[in-house]
């Protein structure tokens, strides 16, 4: 099927970047911090809310778009601590209606340093995660221009690919759509270790079930194992949900959306050629045989996401 984007009008919306920069970043107070796991999960992710109003931020932020965040302190090397980014998880309109109050999704690092096998804690995810209302944080914004939803988002349908914190933007995307009384289909493939993991979940769950075209598929890699006792991740699902999602997928205006572990990409772009949906996709390269048996480090080099298909993993 040939793809005419220009007679579709793919037009993604002008957002002004870097209001405020690493040199020049805003002070705004944390207005809530909640747990958005499940009390019994042993990881700790926060839903934190930022307070912009009175500031320039304020109605600036577009869902999938990110806000920087400047920790205290210095590095090892005695230099400041570097700007980091964290995609807001409200959508355009923010958490109050009007673009004030904008929220992120944070996940408290943790880990054992593989030689001194000291423990190590994530700078900035501590710091955000520690922080209560009323504290306030160096931020700036907005960044990211590429990962949006288009103008005219009503002449589209979405698949959207999670793992873990990468389902933020696409809550704040999910919400949007759902504002505008989206009438086209809606997929939401989220995937995390255990159900305790999930985030958002009974907004997702609410949402499916008061809307015909919103699907939402939970893909819990550690305790539903596939028929044959593999793990299910959200690319796996290109197969097992294939009835659903296939005549989705074919349809000229359907759009990929991918964030969170880099690892999925691969599997993803495996799961459409396998399936003739190379549409999604630009070889650089001719690539031959089952998709599934492609070296990763060749695909690397011989395909891309096309125009239909954005990608932000890590
Ligand atoms: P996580 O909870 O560790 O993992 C989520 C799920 O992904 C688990 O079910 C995991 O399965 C599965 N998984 C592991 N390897 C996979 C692979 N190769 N393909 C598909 N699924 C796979 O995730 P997390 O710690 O929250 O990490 C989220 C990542 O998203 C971070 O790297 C973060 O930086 C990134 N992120 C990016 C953005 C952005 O780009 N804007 C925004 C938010 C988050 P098993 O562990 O059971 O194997």
């Amino acid at each position: 099927m040939k793809i005419n984007l220009r007679a579709m009008r793919l037009q993604f919306p002008q957002v002004e970047l870097n209001i405020y920069n690493k040199n020049n970043p805003i002070e705004v107070p944390i207005l809530k911090s909640e747990i958005a796991t499940s009390s019994a999960s042993p990881n700790i992710i926060r839903h934190i809310t930022f307070d912009l109003s009175g500031t320039e931020l304020a109605g600036k932020f577009f869902a999938g778009q990110s806000i920087g965040v400047l920790p205290p302190g210095v590095t090892d090397k005695g230099k400041p601590e570097p700007l980091r980014l964290y995609s807001i998880s409200s959508p355009s309109y923010g958490e109050d209606g009007a673009g004030n109050h904008h929220s992120t999704t944070v996940k408290r690092l943790i880990g054992e340093h593989w030689e001194t096998r000291q423990l190590y804690a994530g700078v900035c995810s501590n710091y955000l995660s520690s922080l209560r209302p009323g504290d306030t944080v160096k931020v700036t914004g907005p960044s990211g221009k590429r990962f949006l939803l288009p103008e005219n988002s009503e002449d589209f349908n979405y698949v959207f690919f999670a793992t873990g914190t990468g389902v933020a933007p696409f809550r704040g995307m999910i919400k949007d759509l759902m504002k505008k009384g989206h009438r086209g289909s809606i997929v939401l493939i989220f995937g995390a270790p255990y159900r305790t993991d999930l985030l958002y979940e009974s907004y997702f769950r609410q949402t499916e079930s008061e809307n015909k075209n919103f699907h939402y598929i939970p893909t819990i890699s550690r305790e539903d194992p596939r028929e044959d006792g593999s793990r299910p991740y959200v690319q796996t699902q290109l197969i097992d949900r294939k009835k659903l999602l296939y005549p989705i997928l074919e349809q000229e205006n359907t759009l990929i959306y991918v964030c969170g572990l880099k690892g999925m990409e691969t599997g993803i772009i495996q799961g459409l050629a396998a399936q003739s949906l190379s549409d999604y996709l630009v070889f650089k390269k001719p690539l031959n045989g089952d998709p599934y048996s492609w070296d990763s480090d060749i695909m690397k080099r011989a395909v891309k996401p096309g125009e239909r298909m954005f990608l932000e993993v890590y």
